[in-house]
């Protein structure tokens, strides 16, 4: 077997090459370097899945078959290598995606692990935004969940191509055809491109349709990574071993004529899902004729590339085989970065919409999805490189603010470790530590709800210098609960903020601020496991000793009506005196369409006069006249404004507005709301009627009760309010079987 990279020829098969990389897991970046072709076998993709579909020890089977690791780690032992962080391997779950690199047969793979629980959706939010495809986890018992939806929906916003994945069919009351129709129903692309033969404990092999050549799974191999692959696409390695279930007939297909014709008839479906696009899968299909293997397999690809059809294969995390033929799958099916393309961005000072090429040859542009704590740079940043090429010394530009950052050093990042590379360039992802440079120093860009961060941190488009653009930046949802944090002494307080940074830094969907009243820290997330994990973080992995109070909801306010005032400044200012006069009106937006600040017509001022303006009427609707809540989808119009005679005129502007809006809020007041939560909850059937009790006794609104093989899925909607230890009692009144997932849906009036 020749393995092929570009135009380099290694007379090697798989296995003793993966070995190879494994030893010396450079060799496939310098490969790269000599051969420019070889970035077209770049793979950047993402494993997504719902809470426990498996897709913690796929990755882990992954990195073991790629020679990666020599031995699997087991999320049931916590010796996982994506799941490193102490919490996660206490708890079994994922928090943070992690990012690894393989190698596989001649392609290089950046492949982000992302969590599958709804609180940590900006995780997957971020993963999304830097991929070029996606592989889809489903259990195959469960079949599609509550996240599966929400996480189909994210990646057809943005096109990403896909590759499904229904694993656990080794687990009893697995079903291929209810998991792919249940898919089909979110994705109508969705088709089989294998079929499994028995199913649960009867999982014998797979039918590739492609080919029609079916493998039986011998059993584990101890001889090591890979040794148990076989398949069509790979006739280098090892004869399949005959399951005695399924021996393989002539031909390679498996005896049982049934499954035999059902392979045929599935792999006449793949090709009639294929003709809706493609020529001649078109003529194949209305003649009735069976395209060759090469042809399908050609139809298949450019189908996946361009979003159309979305690839279902079948398998166990815990089988090597299936785990290869999913490799395989991504590496023939996913595109590279130059077919996936750069997403749209703008010049920022034009704002003109700008789109890069995918070639190192072009200027260097970058997105940074995620930063990380170091503790010899202080902290890295996560880029996505999107076209150019970037190496120590190299000086980048951050567009929108215009901060310097000088390249320390660029690594491939292993989970928790690092791998030093000389440089990188378009298609790539990698870490890269900075050193400020000049400029960037004093630079820093205003984020949501008003914090200032860092140039290179998470949401930076990292451009070469006089080539800016900026891309598309991070949205992500306001907060929802809260808690209280106190630390035990004053020195306990000063390492709660160094904490604290390094937390908010990493994670931008947290949310802290001092309590003006108590003076204690708020410490805001997405939902009560979030904020549960971000203080055991603080306590474990960061040493700060806090006491924490019970999580709260946050609510909102919103204005009740319009209303418009002025300030006369007259204050003494460093013994000066300093007068002013400045006017506006607040009024009230649609719910959900946020803060917008804007000037009366006819009346002119310069930028830095209404970001005052916009610093101070924050500052004012942080606390709501009502509760003091922070007041939210408010249209705050500048209508005039004296300057003062001295020089601290954007000071005195910003108070003014502070001053100004508070007496506007005070006339128009203002209304409580409560935000409403989205709750998905899975139920086996005999405890549908102690899971619909437990949401309508909580004041929620039971909106759609769905069937999947026997297991129910109700949809409501309830006031988060209420919420708090539903889990608990959901779990008791089911012993344990039932569960659910909340995510915000709304605000609301709030209601006695
Ligand atoms: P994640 O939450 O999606 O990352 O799922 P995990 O990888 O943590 O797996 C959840 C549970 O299912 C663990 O107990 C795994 O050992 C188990 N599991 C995962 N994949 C398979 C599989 O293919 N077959 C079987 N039988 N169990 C699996």
């Amino acid at each position: 077997m020749i393995l092929s990279s570009g135009s380099l020829n290694i007379g090697m098969r798989p296995r003793a090459f993966n070995a190879l990389l494994a030893q010396f897991p450079h060799l496939f970046y310098y490969m790269r370097i000599m051969d420019p072709a070889a970035s077209r076998q770049i793979r950047n993709m993402g494993i997504f899945a719902h809470i426990d579909a498996g897709k913690t020890s796929l990755t882990e089977r992954i990195l073991f078959l790629s020679g990666r690791r020599r031995v699997a780690g087991t999320v049931d032992e916590g010796t996982t290598a994506t799941d490193f962080l102490r919490v996660e391997r206490e708890r079994g779950i994922t928090v943070k995606a992690a990012c690894v690199q393989i190698d596989w047969k001649a392609s290089s793979i950046n492949l982000i692990d992302t969590p599958g629980h709804v609180d940590f959706g900006a995780e997957v939010e971020r993963s999304l935004r830097v991929l070029d495809g996606a592989v889809l986890v489903l259990c195959g018992v469960a079949g599609v969940q509550a996240r599966t939806e929400g996480i189909l929906k994210a990646a057809a916003r943005r096109n990403l191509p896909r590759i499904a994945f229904v694993n656990k069919m080794d687990r009893r009351g697995a079903s291929f055809s209810r998991a792919v129709s249940e898919l089909s129903e979110l994705d109508r692309g969705a088709v089989p491109v294998q079929l499994p033969y028995g199913e649960g404990p009867d999982f014998a092999g797979v039918l590739d349709l492609v080919s029609l050549t079916y493998t039986a799974f011998p059993g584990s191999d101890p001889e090591g990574p890979g040794a148990s692959c076989t398949g069509g696409s790979d006739p280098g390695l090892a004869p399949a071993s005959p399951a005695p279930a399924a021996p393989a007939a002539p031909g390679g297909l498996g005896a049982d004529p049934s499954f035999l014709a059902e392979g045929r008839a599935a792999r006449a479906r793949l090709v009639e899902a294929l003709a809706e696009g493609d020529e001649a899968m078109m003529e194949a299909f209305a003649a009735g004729r069976e395209p060759a293997e090469e042809e399908l397999r050609t139809a298949l690809r450019a189908a996946c590339v361009a979003g159309r059809v979305t690839p279902v294969l079948c398998g166990s995390a815990l089988v090597d085989t299936s785990v290869a033929f999913l490799l395989d799958a991504v590496k023939d099916l996913l595109p590279c970065p130059e077919e996936a393309g750069c997403p749209e961005g703008s010049d920022p000072a034009t704002g003109q919409t700008l789109r890069r090429a995918c070639d190192p040859d072009a200027a260097f542009s970058s997105f940074v999805f995620k930063t990380q704590a170091d503790e010899h740079f202080g902290r890295l940043s996560w880029l996505r490189v999107w076209s150019g090429s970037l190496a120590p010394g190299d000086r980048l530009v951050e567009a929108g603010t215009g901060a310097v950052l000088r390249v320390q050093r660029i690594f491939a990042i292993q989970a928790d470790a690092l791998e030093d590379r000389g440089s990188a360039r378009a298609g790539d992802i990698v870490a890269a530590a900075f050193s400020a440079s000049g400029k960037s120093a004093s630079a820093s860009r205003e984020g949501r709800g008003g914090q200032r961060s860092i140039p290179g941190s998470t949401g930076s488009s990292l451009c070469a210098p006089g080539a800016a653009i900026l891309y598309e930046a991070l949205d992500f949802s306001e907060p929802v609960v809260s808690l209280a944090l106190e630390p035990f002494s004053r020195a306990d307080g000063e390492s709660l903020s160094r904490a604290l940074s390094l937390l908010l830094e990493e994670d931008p969907s947290l949310r802290a601020r001092e309590d003006g009243d108590t003076g204690r820290i708020i410490l805001s997330g997405m939902g009560e496991l979030h904020l549960d994990v971000a203080v055991e973080r603080l306590r474990t992995e960061l040493g700060v000793k806090i006491r924490a109070g019970q999580p709260q909801v946050s609510f909102r306010e919103a204005l009740s009506g319009q209303a418009s005032a002025q300030c006369d400044f007259d204050r003494d200012m460093n013994g000066e005196r300093v007068r002013a006069q400045l006017s506006l009106r607040l009024a009230p937006r649609a719910r959900g369409s946020g803060k917008l600040f804007s000037t009366e017509a006819g009346f002119k001022v310069p930028a830095a006069y209404l970001a005052a303006f916009q610093r101070g009427v924050e500052a004012s609707l942080s606390v709501g006249p009502a509760a003091g809540w922070p007041v939210d989808d408010v249209e705050a119009v500048f209508l005039s404004f004296s300057p003062p005679a001295s020089r601290q005129v954007e000071l005195v502007l910003e108070i003014a507005a502070s001053i100004a809006a508070r007496e506007a809020l005070a006339k128009a007041g203002s209304l409580v709301l409560e935000p409403w939560m989205r709750v998905e909850i899975e139920a086996p059937e005999d405890c549908l009627g102690a899971a619909v009790s437990a949401i309508t006794g909580r004041g929620g609104r039971v909106e759609a009760v769905e069937d999947s093989g026997g297991t129910k899925f109700v949809s409501a909607a309830a006031p988060l309010r209420l919420l708090f230890g539903f889990e608990t009692e959901l779990r008791s009144s089911s012993a344990g079987r039932a569960s659910h997932q909340a995510r915000f849906l709304r605000y609301e009036p709030q209601r006695p």
